[in-house]
């Protein structure tokens, strides 16, 4: 064996990697940028699924921003009042005024497999989005639940799941508000709603009283009779719709018991 060709060799490698290894050193002082510390500390707050529910570009952009007063200790949807009590001890504020009650999704329809009338059968991709496209749905309610899922497969913590009635379920633990299954919903049905608020609405529809009966058991028919049953001036139905304004609703439910369809929900079970 030629030695000589070996330390030639072990002599070019060796150069190579010290001259490469001088570029790195070089680079790394030329463009070295300084991150601030307290960005590595907020991310790791951060619930980290990059849901994208603060409209900045993931967990890593929101802290970012975060930390350069570009969005408040607030931002994360997902991670709540706890989240944001969090960074804003991070960041050195007072914190103690960060609290409100936390928003879950809730799908404003009742109107299941059984209860909802079809004008024709889709038989494409089982995807809400694709099938309102065909002639708006197959559906006769045009407000009511398609029923295929794409708040379900767009929900990045799993918390929906299918019920038997054809309707999705929320899984109130689960759900932290991030608004996915709002954006997926090609009915605008799904809502975000104050956890601690016990009726609510389960219809969108702004048809006539008369059109609703036609199409759907538990829709809104505009009646008015939780109107009328109402002590506290809370409900009312505007364009055909009862709508609760949260802010005076007691949560008496003397509105549930009167609702002759049903359409207005007692969640109490749903809140655990
Ligand atoms: S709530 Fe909306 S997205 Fe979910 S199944 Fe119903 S129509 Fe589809
Ligand atoms: S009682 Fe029920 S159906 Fe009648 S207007 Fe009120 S919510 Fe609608």
């Amino acid at each position: 064996m030629d030695t000589s060709m070996i330390v030639k060799a072990s002599i070019a490698l060796g150069g190579t990697g010290l001259i490469m290894g001088g570029l790195l050193a070089v680079a790394s002082k030329v463009f070295y940028v300084e991150v601030d510390a307290r960005v590595e500390l907020i991310r790791a707050v951060l619930p980290g699924i990059n849901c994208g529910a603060c409209g900045l570009p993931g967990c890593d952009g929101a802290a970012e921003a975060i930390v350069a007063g570009e969005a408040s200790n607030t931002a994360c949807v997902a991670g709540g009042s706890d989240v944001a009590k969090q960074i804003g001890a991070l960041l050195g504020m007072d914190v103690s005024e960060v609290t409100g009650v936390a928003n879950k999704a809730l799908v404003r329809c009742g109107g299941g497999k059984n209860e909802v009338a079809h004008r024709y059968i889709y038989d494409g991709q089982h995807d809400c989005q694709m099938a309102q496209q065909v002639s708006g749905g197959p559906l006769l309610c045009p407000y009511g639940c398609l029923g295929l899922g794409s708040c379900i497969t767009s929900c990045p913590f799993v918390a929906i799941t299918l019920g038997e009635d054809g309707l999705p379920k929320i899984d109130w633990d689960k759900c932290t508000s991030c608004g996915a299954c709002v954006k997926a919903c090609p009915r605008g049905i799904i809502s975000l709603v104050a956890e601690d608020k016990e009726v609510h609405v389960l219809c969108r529809s702004h048809n006539a009283g008369k059109e609703v009966r036609a199409v759907c058991k538990k829709g809104c028919i505009a009646c008015k009779a939780c109107e009328k049953v109402c002590e506290f001036d809370a409900i009312h139905v505007i364009d055909n719709l009862a709508v609760i304004d949260k802010d005076k609703c007691t949560d008496c439910k003397k509105c549930v018991e009167k609702c002759p369809t049903g359409c207005l929900a007692d969640l109490t079970a749903t809140r655990g």
